[in-house]
Parts: structure tokens; C-alpha cells; sequence
């Protein structure tokens, strides 16, 4: 077909040629120049649009504190939770503007994703909803305090899980109904805790057989709590049952159409070997980053420090205290990238996942381009307690 329409062209355009040729003969020098040939009008030999060509080949990840995640893929940008001051009851509306401001410097803001409602997650919300006008997915409390705030009701949309949300052509975020963290030898009925989601976030590159993903968890618990059915509202007239965890995210991998995940930001900061045990080798994980880190005070010089994004990551998140974490890590080959401070970014493309450059973004907020500070770390507050002893 090609062949054959271009053929065709050629001769119209040789055709028009010749005639051209023709007119100039023999004109006298008075006569007005002869204008060029009439171009061919034929639209020109159709070539197939690639459908790939404007997809992202890679997603940039921030971390700013707790499990505030900033994900930008082509020119769409989102926030997981955004917690930026974890204290009071209310959102603080310039704390808000300027992770705005900041995150606006490498990205864009589109819309936000909220894992659960505590505090230490989704208190800003309502501002962010009221300072973007972007769409929020989020649990129904979520969703209730956006519009409490004053926001239009159709902002937020309520998830429940199993939810797909195509973003645009290339990105698609899947809602998965997850659990919230256990104390040590706590095993759930399956009604612990408030309703928490994770989300699996696919994007298309420009092969058309790679899509890259990440799946985001908020919190969990870990083993045979996977396995169990989720209820919610038990005891009341509007209980009902969901999925387990394992069996949801299973789904949403299959629905994917993905042989594996490869990127899992896997909070809590505590117990998450529990979840590393069966994740990481049933959807043969590649790497792997612990978050919901910074939330709690720790001691330094004997004075308290707790969460300021200003002061920098005030304890460091170190291996060694999580030896059973990283010595299986070790056996399935998870590579672990562990935040360093607040801002700390990432790319991940078809072959990698590694730190970028965030210096602009850190300056904001008086951090340094890499590595800890300004303010100097104490302990881990949860030392000794990030695995427990049974598990
Ligand atoms: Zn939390």
C-alpha cells in the first residue's frame, strides 16, 4: 500500500514538473518570471503514529519525610499522604504551600493519593485539595475532612480497593485494599486498624513490552495477615468483607498484565521483613525502599528533636537494624535504597533504580544537596524494636 501510494505521487509530482518546464519556453524577457511549479497537494506517504512516542521512560521519586512520596512521569506529577508537619489538628496552610513550591520545582502536582487517615499521613489534605483544586483518592474519613475543610465534594474520590485509575495514557494507579501495622506477636482477625490502601502505579515506556512499576504501601503487617480477609465496620449493620492484602495486590499485578513489581516502598518503618517474606519473591521484587521514617521524636544531646523538614532526617534508618530485613533481602537480590534525608530523589527506568540530583528542591528547605544534616541525628527512637523477636 505504501509502495503503491508513493509511486503515485511521484508521478503527480513529475507530471506537474514537466508542464512547468513547458511554460518557460521561449518567453521573451519582458514577460514576468516564471513562477515555481505548483506543489503537489497529495497529502505525503502516510507514516504509522507511534503511539509510544510521547511515553516517559522513566518515573522520578521524592521522599519527603514519613511516606510523603512525590512520583513524576512525563508530565505527570502526584503526591502519596504529604504529611509536612505531623503535629496539631488542623493543616498548616504555609507548611502546604511551600512542599508545593518545592515539589513544583522539578515536577508538577496533578493529584494526590492517601494510604490511611491518621494524622501522620493525611492531615494536610484538606489544604492540599484547597491550595491545588486537584483530585484526591482517598479513604472515606479522608474524603470527609476534604469537604468538611470546605472543599467541593466531587474533589475527593472515596477508594475502597480494586479501584483502576487511568491517569493519562502512560500512568495507572491501582487501589489496593492493604492492612495497617501490628504491635510485636499481634496476628489480626482481619478488623484491625483503620481502612489503609496501597497503590500499584504502572507507566507505560516507549517499549511497548516494558512497563515500569511501583507498588506504594503506607503501613502493614506481614505473614499469615496477608492471608486474611479484610473487615471493616465489624459489628455494625454496614460490615463488609474484602479481600486479603495478598490476594488484592495478586489481582491488581494480574490486571497489570506485569510479571513483576519492580520497585516496593514498603512502610511501616517496623516489622516490614513480616511483608518482605512473602512479597518480594511472589512478585520478584528488584528493589526496595523502607519509608515512614521521621515520624516519631528521638534524643539528641539530651534535647528532643521530632519532625521538621527543616531540620533534616533526625535519625538515620541503618541496615544493622534491621538484620533480618537485610539478610533476606540478600538472598532474593532486593537491592535496598534507604532514604538518606528529606528530598532525597530517584529514578527508575527499565534497567535501574538510582539516586538524582535534588539539590534545588533540598535548598528550599535549607538541606544539603546529598547526605544528612543540617540538624544532627540522634538514635532511632524505635531501636531494638524495628523487628521482634519472633519475627
Ligand atoms: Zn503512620
Amino acid at each position: 500500500m505504501k509502495v503503491t501510494s508513493f509511486a503515485r505521487n511521484a508521478t503527480a509530482v513529475a507530471t506537474l514538473l514537466v508542464a512547468g518546464l513547458a511554460a518557460c519556453g521561449g518567453g521573451s524577457d519582458n514577460e514576468p518570471a516564471p513562477t515555481a511549479p505548483p506543489v503537489a497537494t497529495n497529502p505525503p506517504p502516510e507514516t504509522p503514529v507511534d503511539p509510544l512516542a510521547k511515553a516517559p521512560a522513566e518515573v522520578r521519586t521524592t521522599w519527603f519525610g514519613i511516606s510523603n512520596w512525590h512520583y513524576q512521569a512525563g508530565d505527570l506529577g502526584f503526591i502519596l499522604d504529604g504529611e509536612v508537619v505531623n503535629s496539631g489538628r488542623t493543616p498548616t496552610p504555609a507548611a502546604v504551600t511551600k512542599a508545593l513550591e518545592a515539589l513544583k520545582l522539578r515536577g508538577s502536582v496533578d493529584f494526590f493519593l492517601v494510604g490511611h487517615e491518621h494524622g501522620d499521613h493525611a492531615l494536610q489534605i484538606p489544604e492540599y485539595a484547597k491550595q491545588t483544586g486537584k483530585p484526591i483518592y482517598a479513604p472515606a474519613n479522608v474524603c470527609k475532612a476534604v469537604v468538611a475543610y470546605g472543599n467541593p465534594e466531587g474533589q475527593c474520590v472515596t477508594i475502597n480497593g480494586g479501584e483502576t485509575l487511568k491517569m493519562n495514557d502512560f500512568v495507572t494507579v491501582r487501589v489496593v485494599r492493604w492492612l495497617h501495622s501490628l504491635d510485636c506477636d499481634q496476628i489480626g482477625t482481619g478488623s484491625e486498624g483503620v481502612e489503609t490502601f496501597g497503590f500499584l502505579i504502572t507507566v507505560q515506556t516507549p517499549q511497548k513490552e516494558k512497563l515500569l512499576s511501583i507498588y506504594a504501601s503506607d503501613s502493614g503487617a506481614g505473614g499469615q495477615d496477608l492471608f486474611i480477609p479484610r473487615v471493616v465496620a465489624k459489628g455494625t449493620a454496614s460490615e463488609k468483607t474484602y479481600g486479603a492484602p495478598f490476594t488484592n495486590l495478586a489481582n491488581a499485578v494480574s490486571e497489570a498484565n506485569i510479571e513483576n513489581i519492580d520497585l516496593w516502598q514498603g512502610g511501616p518503618e517496623s516489622r516490614v521483613v513480616n511483608q518482605a517474606r512473602v512479597l518480594m519473591p511472589a512478585f520478584k521484587m528488584k528493589y526496595f525502599q523502607p519509608h515512614h521514617l521521621g515520624t516519631r521524636a528521638t534524643s539528641v544531646d539530651g534535647v528532643s528533636v521530632g519532625f521538621k523538614l527543616e531540620y533534616g532526617l533526625h535519625f538515620p534508618y541503618l541496615p544493622s537494624e534491621v538484620p533480618k530485613l537485610t539478610a533476606f533481602m540478600a538472598t532474593e537480590g532486593v537491592e535496598a535504597q534507604n532514604p538518606l534525608n528529606y528530598f532525597d530523589a530517584w529514578v527508575l527506568n527499565k534497567d535501574s533504580y538510582r539516586t538524582a540530583d535534588n539539590a534545588n528542591v533540598k535548598a528550599v528547605y535549607g538541606l544539603p544537596a546529598t547526605g544528612p544534616g543540617p540538624g544532627k541525628q540522634g538514635p532511632n527512637p524505635r531501636s531494638g524494636q524495628l523487628e521482634c523477636t519472633n519475627d
